[in-house]
């Protein structure tokens, strides 16, 4: 699926074998963690902002 990068927007693919992984981001190296399913993405999103 494709993400971006909560903290500089990159977007990033990420195969399956990285789904619920926490990956760095190639950009601002920055931890990103790659949600299970794209439904997950959405609730990780919201709840990463409060
Ligand atoms: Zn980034």
């Amino acid at each position: 699926m494709k993400i971006n990068c909560p903290h500089c927007d990159l977007k990033l693919e990420a195969g399956e074998e990285l789904y619920g992984e926490v990956v760095e981001c190639p950009s601002c190296h920055q931890t990103v963690a790659i949600p299970f399913s794209e439904e997950d993405r959405q609730l990780q999103i919201k709840t990463r902002c409060t």
